[in-house]
């Protein structure tokens, strides 16, 4: 039995958490173990503890459950797709009011921030890791929606290095419960809203060339993106187009969030940008990372951003 199942079945009182700004991985694979937990022990009481995920996720059973609030006793807190206690925003507290705390991730970049830890960086996603510690006959057609969505998002739909034969054939097993895998794809994957996809324009029409091509990167101030849209998570997908451009290996997008406030995303076709985003303060793969940033937008590109990727470009 792993650890997974053997503090569960311990445990009466479960919280699930994961990194704030939850992507498809984080609530797929929170949603996911909430599904998996009420179905199969109905004697647990279970609940999520997220920031609320993207609307476009609450096909998945039970997102209309998912609290902000973490201060509530529990038996066990289980941390999914975050790589250090920070990234929990104000839902780390739950570390310090369970009993029991397990962290199952797999960012290169993880602290081990938990009790317990099931990290295994080579994954394609949390989703897929989580699937690997359940009991595949108790995998409801709920479950393996949830599991399928992080699965594909987090694989950048089966295309990133870290998808292995082992995340496919988990996928193949997830898709047999039954499912609208096409429409999950397209609706959260691809499609955009009309104005979120005129932001992108922008960002492409603004984007500067660096390092004879090899960098690509877009700046958007608040001012810029809110005229747009009111949910920054819409930006999601900007960067990748950044990254598709032919001879990118390093692609970089940075937004206001608030004054003097930067999220900053790393992709690459083949260098490592976790560590310029530790450098910044925060982590990720070795070929997707982020951070926050604090300052004036172009004097931090110029001082600290820009010089990084060259050197790793050269490196
Ligand atoms: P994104 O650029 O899509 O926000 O994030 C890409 C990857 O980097 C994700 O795996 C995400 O978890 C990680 N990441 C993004 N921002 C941060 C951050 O501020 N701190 C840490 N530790 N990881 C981050
Ligand atoms: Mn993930």
């Amino acid at each position: 039995m792993n650890k997974l199942i053997e503090l569960i079945e311990k445990s009466k009182n479960i919280a699930i958490t994961g990194h704030v700004s939850p992507d498809g991985d984080c609530t797929g694979s929170t949603l996911g173990l909430y599904n998996y937990i009420t179905e199969n022990y109905k004697d647990k009481q279970v609940r999520v503890c997220l920031e609320k995920p993207s609307m476009k996720f609450s096909y998945m059973n039970g997102f209309e459950l998912i609290s902000e609030n973490p201060f509530m006793e529990a038996d066990l807190v289980v941390s999914l797709d975050a790589s250090d206690r920070e990234r929990l925003g104000s839902r780390g507290v739950l570390l310090d009011i369970a009993k029991e705390s397990l962290c199952i991730d797999h960012h290169i970049t993880n602290t081990d921030f938990a009790k317990f830890n099931i990290v295994e960086d080579f994954r394609s996603s949390t989703c897929e890791l989580l699937y690997t510690l359940l009991e595949k006959e108790k995998v409801s057609v709920n479950t393996a929606i949830c599991l399928y969505t992080g699965i594909v998002h987090d694989s950048g739909v089966f295309k990133y290095q870290s998808t292995t034969k082992e995340t496919m054939d988990i996928a193949g097993e997830l898709i047999a419960k039954g499912f609208d895998f096409t429409k999950i794809i397209d609706d959260t994957y691809f499609k955009k809203d009309f104005n979120a996809s005129k932001l992108l324009g922008l960002v492409l029409t603004n984007a500067k060339l660096e390092f004879e091509g090899k960098c690509c990167y877009g700046v958007l101030d608040f001012d810029t993106w809110s005229k747009y849209i009111s949910d920054k998570k819409k930006m999601d997908g900007i960067i990748d187009n950044l990254r598709n451009i032919n001879g990118v290996e390093i692609a970089l997008f940075m937004y206001e969030t608030e004054k003097n406030e930067y999220k900053v995303s790393l992709r690459s076709i083949n260098k490592n940008v976790s560590t310029i985003a530790a450098a910044l303060g925060g982590g990720g793969h070795i070929r997707a990372a982020g951070a926050t940033v604090y300052g004036n937008a172009d004097e931090i590109l110029k001082d600290k951003i820009l010089p990084m990727i060259e050197k790793e470009l050269n490196g």
